[in-house]
């Protein structure tokens, strides 16, 4: 047995209690090597006559609970169990026995040889982790609504002009062809209210804005004043009638905390620039000398500065959210729009670049108000520091993307069905399943090229959305993706909105709502069941996932390459008799015949 590959930590995905009174244990071990695990667990204070492990100290009252493997990324298999702890503490081992016939005791001083047979190799009670106790307040919980929630997410500026009234002077008009940053197309708040109706027949029940604070740019990111809503998108009064006719619709809307840095006409940095080192804003920012801007010009490159900005950018100050004033006025925004508006959350932007200490005072802040709100963190890469109960409720999972964008890019390099599946895996291990439910998913954003552009072509896309919804998390849904909108990256992926669909483009419409409607429906299967990933060696394209629970048994599958999967192939692959036929939830049609070339098909079983 490959004892360097065995791995363990009483934390985070490791170990956790998804409820307040079991508790979930994982191992990490090098991949077909150990033949079973076993963890042997007890309470730390328990010490009795009954069956247990000896020690000098007496008799330790413990319980063997065999381990299941639950997936594998190809190099590691991921192990885990489960034990209901009488007294919300644990103390406990591993016992591995490896393919090989050899036995190990892992805990924490490590790997000990076991010979369960010898009287002189008994276990070590102090070779043991300790998981000390499952206080409520540690415990990992959100929102009951965001399982339920298919997200919509929308760019204001391009995504409907409802009110011609407060357009910017420059407003474009409203076309197909790709457009700049520097450009206004004059959607709005109104616009948003006029297609709810759109919104809510494609089945979205969640909407996220990006910024939509005053800010010289179309994309406002770069924040003029967090306590004013930008004008050409409308007033406090608009953003009122908005939310509420959200709620009226049961639509949740989040919007977008751009708290890592503001912009360029921040008031309080224009403070800064006006008045120098006498500024009562001067610790707002991360401010090393003075002059800002020893050059004597703004260059635009922060590197060519005396202060910190968000990547080079010198219009976006880096905001100093360990100044108490700074941080103070922070959260009071936060909470402004949740209790004055009565907003459903945050997305947080550039979330990880800003400080923990803060983050645990905006989710108590935040969440004093309203308890049901979901704190969304803007994290590319791996957020478990983020995701422990205390500061976020999940965090775009572009990992997922990733994942599916490595599957389905048109490119020689691309994963096959089985290494997808590995990745997913990994991805899905690294996090508690608590958190993992709770995930932001997405395929493509106003960041992001958009995925028709991206997998070149609808029927790529339309894969792409099915693997989306088969994974763990609430899916999003980019204004414009369900009519097929195109893009390459920023700005090219910020075009208007489509509202007059050719026949095609709604086909794409009617797809994408059979899918939210199919997810939706299900939501608690989708949420709350098993799922297992399936591969086939043949056909390195194909990849399914069937979802268990509530009942019913719902599969997803995608076959990314051109040639068809023969019936024979997937059906037993699925374990489906040759002689049923399945009727596609997508397309209302029975099929019992081949997956076609870049098809997709989701099923009752
Ligand atoms: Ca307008």
């Amino acid at each position: 047995m490959n004892g360097a590959s065995l791995y363990h930590r009483s934390l985070d995905s490791f170990c956790y209690s998804p409820d307040g009174e079991s508790m979930v244990v994982r191992l990490q071990a090098a991949a077909d090597d150990v033949a079973s695990v076993d963890l042997w667990v007890g309470d730390p204070y328990e010490w009795s006559h009954k069956p247990g492990i000896d020690s000098p100290q007496g008799t330790w009252h413990c319980h063997r609970v065999p381990a299941q493997k639950i997936g594998s990324d190809g190099l590691r298999d991921f192990w885990e169990a489960r034990w209901k702890t009488p007294y919300r503490r644990a103390r406990y081992f591993f016992r591995i026995t490896g393919l090989d016939g050899s036995r190990l005791d892992y805990g924490e001083k490590g790997l000990v040889p076991c010979n369960p047979d010898s009287a002189d190799s008994r276990p070590d009670f102090w070779n043991t982790f300790l998981f000390p106790y499952i206080h409520e307040t540690d415990i990992f919980r959100v929102p009951e609504w965001v399982a339920r929630t298919v997200w919509y997410e929308i760019f204001p500026d391009r995504f409907c002009n409802g009110d011609s009234s407060n357009d910017p002077a420059d407003v474009q008009p409203w076309g197909r062809l790709p457009k700049s940053n520097s450009e206004f197309y004059g959607g709005d708040l109104k616009g948003i209210i006029q297609k709810l109706d759109h919104i809510e027949s494609l089945g979205c029940n969640g909407i996220y804005l990006t910024p939509i604070f005053a800010s010289p740019t179309a994309h406002k990111y770069d924040t003029a004043d967090y306590l004013r809503i930008d004008p050409s998108f409308g007033t406090e009064g608009d953003l009122r009638e908005l939310v509420q006719a959200c709620k009226a619709r049961g639509i949740r809307i989040i919007l977008d905390a751009v708290f890592n840095h503001a912009g360029r006409e921040f008031g309080p940095w224009e403070d800064v620039i006006e008045k120098g080192p006498d500024s009562r804003y001067r610790d707002w920012f991360h401010i090393r000398d003075f002059p800002l801007f020893p050059l004597g010009k703004d260059t635009g490159d922060s590197r060519d500065t005396n202060f910190e900005t968000f990547g080079f950018t010198t219009r976006m100050p880096k905001l100093n959210t360990s100044n108490p004033d700074m941080r103070e006025y922070l959260l009071e925004v936060a909470v402004r729009y949740v209790r004055d508006f009565g907003i459903d959350g945050w997305r947080l932007d550039v979330a990880n670049e800003v400080d923990h200490a803060f983050w645990r005072e905006f989710r108590r802040r935040v969440k004093a108000v309203n308890p049901d709100a979901y704190i969304v963190g803007e994290v590319w890469l791996d957020a478990m520091p983020w995701l422990r109960g205390d500061q976020y409720d999940g965090v775009m999972n572009y990992p997922f993307e990733l994942a599916i964008s490595d599957f389905l890019c048109p490119s020689p390099n691309a994963l096959i069905g089985r290494d997808f599946l590995h990745r997913i895996d990994a991805i899905s291990f690294s996090y508690p399943d608590t958190v993992m439910k709770s995930m932001f998913n997405l395929v493509d954003s106003h960041d992001t090229d958009r995925i028709i552009t991206r997998f070149g072509g609808r029927d790529p896309a339309k894969c792409a959305l099915v693997l989306l919804f088969a994974l763990p998390g609430s899916p999003c849904i980019y204004y414009g993706t369900e009519y097929a909108l195109e893009g390459g990256r920023d700005p090219d992926c910020r075009r208007c909105m489509v509202w007059d669909p050719d026949p095609a483009e709604r086909e794409f419409a009617d797809f994408v709502t059979a899918l939210v409607r199919v997810r939706r429906t299900y939501w608690k299967t989708f949420a709350e069941g098993t799922r297992r990933g399936i591969s086939l060696a043949d056909f390195p394209g194909f990849v399914a996932f069937i979802l268990e629970g509530e009942g019913r048994r719902i599969a997803l599958m995608v076959n990314r390459d051109p040639a068809p999967i023969p019936a024979q192939s997937w059906k037993t692959a699925l374990e489906v008799k040759d002689s049923v036929k399945v009727q596609n939830l997508l397309s209302g049609k029975r099929f019992d015949d081949a997956l076609g070339g870049r098809d997709s098909a989701v099923f009752m079983l």
